[in-house]
């Protein structure tokens, strides 16, 4: 019987999908309890810190049912689903083939991200619902999650459904040669960026540099695509008294 995660923690099984979270995890909830306790001393600040922490990364796990689910009425099921620091990774057993197919798979994940704000959106409006602005807070994690991941960048979702459309005119492989070279370019301008705004964003652009070749690499020699990541920067970390 295989490990199936080394370093981390099953939480269950959601919607077919087992979903795990990296023990590196904890060090980021002791981070954000710590900050809060830092910067309102409160208990109330340190419980809606962590509660925001936990309803982010729930929104990012969602996202990643999102495209597990897409995947599986396209027949590729996904092995599990992984919550790390940077973000979430589905593991799916591969890509769909056809074109259009990969874009729902792609799209499937920012969509759940905007179907949550929208809900929360209209939720406050309605209701008047604030609790300490963790439902505006968790609105507009929702959002940049959403936009973010839509940044065409191969292989963040963005850059595959960007594939998916060339792949549609200039065929698969000139497609994906043209996605990881766009990609390459985003990297550079979000590596620039970082070293101003968000050491995280160099992180992600080391992960578009290289993730993006070795997966053009493995498609064009026809070798299976086992997993696919996707990281995601944390810049959530919220400020509640
Ligand atoms: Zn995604």
């Amino acid at each position: 019987m295989m490990q199936p995660m080394r370093g981390a923690w099953r939480l269950g099984r959601v919607a077919g999908v087992d979903a795990y979270v990296h023990w590196t995890f904890g060090l980021l909830m002791a981070w954000a309890a710590f900050s809060a306790w830092q910067g309102a001393g409160t208990g109330l600040a340190v419980v809606l810190g962590l509660g925001f922490l936990a309803a982010v990364f729930g929104s990012v796990l969602l996202h990643e049912l999102g495209h597990a689910v897409m995947a599986r009425r396209w027949g590729v099921r996904t092995r599990h689903i992984l919550l790390t620091p940077l973000g979430g990774i589905a593991s799916l057993e591969g890509m769909p083939k056809a074109p259009r197919a990969e874009l729902a798979v792609a799209l499937a994940g920012p969509a759940v991200n905007l179907a949550i704000a929208a809900v929360l959106a209209l939720v406050t409006n309605v209701t008047g619902l604030a609790l300490f602005g963790l439902v505006d807070g968790l609105m507009w994690a929702n959002l940049s999650l959403a936009l973010f991941n839509l940044i065409p960048a191969f292989p963040m979702d963005g850059g595959r459904a960007l594939r998916a459309l060339l792949a549609q005119r200039i065929g698969a492989q000139a497609a994906t040669r043209l996605a990881v070279r766009l990609g390459r370019v985003v990297a550079v301008v979000m590596a620039v960026l970082g070293l101003f705004f968000n050491p995280m964003l160099i992180l992600i652009a080391a992960f578009v540099w290289f993730a993006g070749a070795a997966e053009a690499r493995a498609t064009s020699t026809h070798d299976a695509v086992g997993w696919r990541g996707e990281p995601r920067v944390i810049v959530f970390a919220r400020r509640f008294r």
